[in-house]
């Protein structure tokens, strides 16, 4: 704990506080409203007797100690800050004797404590105003109330932003500011905290956040930029290594020294509230008094002293650091300024205005409010209000797209806010706040896939490349003209030190003609003779910081898979595929060091290899695959095709499962209307922190079930190309108990060897013993025409990717859909089950059950009922 001369010096800091003192009057005027009149005199024994100070008069204890003080200060000690009075003469610093009671009474609603001004009691004073003092250590000293808070408090923040009138509070707003300097004042920040954080309702925290973005924007725009990073918990974008780096206990020590609690009970504290800033709401209602009066925060204040005490370093850091915690602490009017000053130190907010929510929120602010001087179009409100609620969004759309492009290209709020408080939202916003070197982008992201059934599905009459998903560190490298390298991490931090050895090799690679770049790829770890690839924990094993290019254990290869800016162009909205070419044709491959993801082109007919692909894949130890579209639909048809396995779902009305007589399988009401089904179709380009299906992942950890069917081989078709020697595919069934006959399931081209073909093919030969003169009337099949029909005989195990219903397959139809069987989704080849006769394959009965646990196991949505019989698409 600070000792009472330690805390004196910072004391001393408020003489810089412009903020005019009042004098007692003023101050006690409310309170003596509240607290019954005391006797003076007797009053004043009772202080000199060390009896019980409630027996004081407010006033008049505060004149005693103050004087007391006063003499003992002219004796040489610290002297405790008086404040000039408004009229230029001295009084001395105001306070009140307030026990919890009386803070509790000062609560607003919201269990504010509204007190405005404290006096911190050294712990000697204690002892000699009064024992039963000391025991409670709660010599509260306030103002009566701050008229700023009561402004502050009672703005409407929460109301729609079409009806919310800044002009209504700025005026008055600034009249309290002026009064302390002129910044908005952290009390205003407060407000629009405690109200977001009394609702759920993202309309609510938006239009909240709107509304308080535009006070400032209209009343001090100065504090803009520090009201967007303390309302986003931040104080610099990630890629400035700006860490507040308090431990839990500075704020603990806080909370001590200047709530003038012991150990004990800020453990029952938190003990009782858990979050720290509940624990400093709590201690705030139980303050002691503080000998200073505390300079009222602004908002800029407290972004600076977390600034101050983020770049704070070296030695005697720790104690400055306290210092400026306590600081605040004790600057904070109030319960709830010091909850989220609390919060705030501790980096957990809690009010979720995430980046999206205050992208928004700006967005609309500079649509309805502009700051004084700046000549920038608004929108009329009244005009606004009267839209009907689509029309409103459709305002709200652009503006905010606008908004959010930027700052994904830019994630950084200093670049963002002088732009907007200048230009407004604007398409002149894209360039002036547009893709630069050395600030990284926030990467474009993949969509998941369950696997490669769904991803083959939703890019169906497209080309798209799959590539290797590598298990290692995405990075983006930006080069300049002059040769200087960053690198950042898939969280936009700077990892330039990181990886000493890939700046080495920028020159290298860097072929004739590229000037500036910025290049993405997956840094992975790897046997620098080999090439061959390690696990992502080996690469986790390399330092982090201040790497040295010769010290280097871990070997790392990048394998790039992007270009966004070449030459001072960006090439963001170039298709994919020309983005590759110019990657791939303007840098040379460093053996295992820098080369491309390994890649193959496909469309959906090709589902054979890129099964095969995604195997090579996980049998090289990554993860799975990317698979990205490579082209933009000629312009006609971008508005309007569907894309999205969803959307196509969505538009076809299905049965329910178990229809029900005389009823349709969708009511009006159910079904989706035609505008939903239709989305604008997939592009090419590289869209910044867009997590969109023209990149999809497919992982191997859920592209298969674990479970496998045992089927009866029941007839084939003749082979394609290499394979019309073979019957490929090969059609198979489960058996139904009941009824004795073999219901088809799937047709498969997975799984099987060149020589199983073979003799597979010798086995059911045409003519042969073992093959049927045609389809047998115990077969239930609906689909197309076998060029062979097979005795049934063997029982073959098989894999799968899940169970779809089908209206071709006739498997355990009645089961779980009374019009559709069930069908496996890229059927897989693993071995004949030799042990096993047909009466021990699989049951129609067996299969609806995995069908009814998968369904249970499957996140909530439409059942997977494609219209299709993707099963026989995709193989074929
Ligand atoms: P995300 O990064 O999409 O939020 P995540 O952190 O769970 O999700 P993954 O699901 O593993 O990451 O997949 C995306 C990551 O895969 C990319 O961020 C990138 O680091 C890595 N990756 C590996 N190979 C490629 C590739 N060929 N193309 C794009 N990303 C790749």
């Amino acid at each position: 704990m600070a000792s009472p001369a330690k805390k004196r010096k910072l004391n001393g800091d408020s003489k810089s506080s412009s903020a005019p003192s009042r004098n007692l009057d003023y101050f006690f005027g409310k309170q003596k409203k509240g607290i019954p009149a005391r006797p003076a005199n007797s009053a004043a024994k009772s202080v000199e007797n060390g009896a019980d100070m409630s027996a004081l008069a407010d006033e008049e204890l505060a004149r005693k100690l103050q004087a007391k003080w006063d003499e003992e200060d002219a004796g040489g000690r610290m002297v405790a800050k008086k404040s000039g009075s408004p009229e230029g003469k001295e009084s001395p610093t105001l306070f009140v004797l307030a026990d919890t009671a009386v803070t509790e009474t000062k609560a607003d609603k919201n269990g504010n404590n509204m007190n405005g001004f404290r006096l911190e009691l050294p712990e000697k004073e204690q002892k000699i105003a009064s024992p039963s003092v000391k025991t409670k250590s709660t010599l509260s000293l306030q103002a009566a109330g701050s008229t700023e808070d009561a402004i502050s408090f009672n703005i409407p923040f929460d109301e729609s932003p079409l009806t919310f009138e800044p002009a209504k509070y700025v005026q008055d707003l600034q009249g309290h500011w002026a009064a302390e300097g002129g910044d908005a004042s952290y009390a205003l920040l407060t407000r629009c905290f405690v109200l977001v954080n009394s609702t759920q309702s993202r309309i609510k925290i938006v239009d909240t956040l709107v509304n308080l973005l535009r006070v400032i924007i209209e009343g001090d725009q100065s504090s803009l930029l520090p009201t967007v990073w303390l309302a986003t918990n931040a104080i610099s974008p990630p890629y400035i290594s700006l860490e507040l780096g308090l431990g839990g206990s500075a704020i603990s020590k806080a909370l001590k020294n200047v709530c003038g609690l012991d150990k004990k009970s800020l453990k029952a504290l938190y003990d009782k509230v858990g979050d720290a800033g509940d624990v400093a709401f709590e201690a705030k209602k139980r303050q002691s008094f503080t000998l200073r009066k505390p300079k009222p925060l602004t908002i800029k204040s407290v972004y600076q002293s977390l600034v101050k005490i983020a770049s704070t370093q070296g030695t005697g850091s720790g104690e400055i650091k306290q210092r400026i915690v306590d600081r605040l602490l004790q600057d904070a009017r109030g319960a709830e300024e010091s909850r989220y000053i609390v919060r705030t130190l501790c980096q957990h907010l809690r009010i979720g205005a995430v980046k999206t929510t205050m992208l928004i929120a700006l967005s609309r602010a500079f649509l309805l409010s502009k700051p004084p001087g700046a000549d920038f179009a608004l929108k009329s409100q009244i005009e606004l209000a009267k839209l009907k609620k689509e029309a409103l969004a459709e305002v709200w759309a652009r503006p905010e797209e606008v908004v959010k492009a930027c700052f994904a290209k830019r994630p950084n709020y200093n670049d963002l806010i002088p732009v907007l408080l200048e230009i407004g939202v604007c398409d002149e916003l894209l360039v002036r706040c547009g893709l630069a070197l050395h600030i990284p982008l926030r990467p474009m992201l993949g969509s998941i896939t369950r696997d490669l059934s769904e991803m083959l599905t939703k890019l169906q009459d497209r080309d798209f490349s799959c590539e290797y998903k590598y298990d290692g560190q995405r990075a983006q490298v930006h080069c300049d003209d002059q040769g200087k390298v960053s690198i950042f991490s898939r969280h936009l931090e700077l990892m330039t030190d990181k990886y000493p050895d890939l700046v080495a090799l920028i020159p290298k690679i860097r072929g004739d003609g590229v000037g500036s770049f910025i290049m993405e790829g997956e840094v992975v770890a790897v046997d620098p003779e080999s090439g061959e690839l390690k696990t992502f924990q080996t690469l986790s094993n390399r330092a982090r910081k201040d790497v040295a290019i010769g010290s280097v254990k871990v070997n790392v290869c990048m394998f790039a898979f992007d270009l966004m800016y070449l030459n001072s162009e960006s090439l963001l909205d170039r298709p994919f595929r020309e983005r590759r070419e110019l990657l791939r044709s303007l840098f040379t491959e460093v053996p295992n060091q820098f080369t491309w993801v390994k890649s193959i082109d496909a469309t959906s007919q090709d589902s054979e290899a890129v099964l095969e692909f995604f195997k090579s894949a996980t049998d090289i130890k990554c993860e799975g695959i990317m698979v990205k579209i490579l082209d933009n639909l000629p312009n006609a048809k971008l508005k309007d095709e569907p894309n999205d396995v969803a959307d196509i779902k969505e538009s076809t009305p299905k049965p329910p499962s178990k229809p029900t007589k005389g009823k349709k399988g969708v009511s009006e009401k159910e079904a989706p209307s035609e505008k939903k089904s239709r989305r604008k179709a997939l592009l090419a380009t590289y869209e910044p922190d867009k997590r969109l299906d023209s990149w999809l992942k497919v992982k191997k950890d859920y592209s298969t079930t674990f479970d496998t069917l045992d089927l009866i081989p029941i007839a084939g078709w003749h082979g394609q190309g290499r394979k019309s020697k073979w019957w490929s595919p090969i059609l198979l069934a489960v058996r139904n108990e009941e009824t004795g006959s073999l219901e088809a399931v799937c047709k498969c081209i997975s799984g099987f060897t060149d020589s199983f073909y073979k003799a597979n093919k010798e086995f059911y030969e045409e003519g042969g013993e073992h093959v049927l003169d045609g389809k047998p009337s115990y077969v239930d099949y609906e689909g197309g025409h076998p060029d062979v029909w097979f005795e049934p005989q063997e029982v073959w195990e098989m894999a799968f990717a899940d169970l779809t219903l089908s209206p071709t397959y006739t498997a355990a139809i009645g089961l779980v859909s009374d019009e559709r069987g069930l069908s496996m989704r890229f059927p897989r080849f693993l071995k004949k089950r030799e042990d096993k006769g047909i009466d021990e394959a699989s049951t129609s009965e067996f299969l609806a059950g995995l069908y009814r646990k998968q369904e249970a196991k499957a996140p909530a949505g439409p059942a997977k009922d494609v219209g299709v019989d993707d099963a026989e698409e995709d193989e074929d």
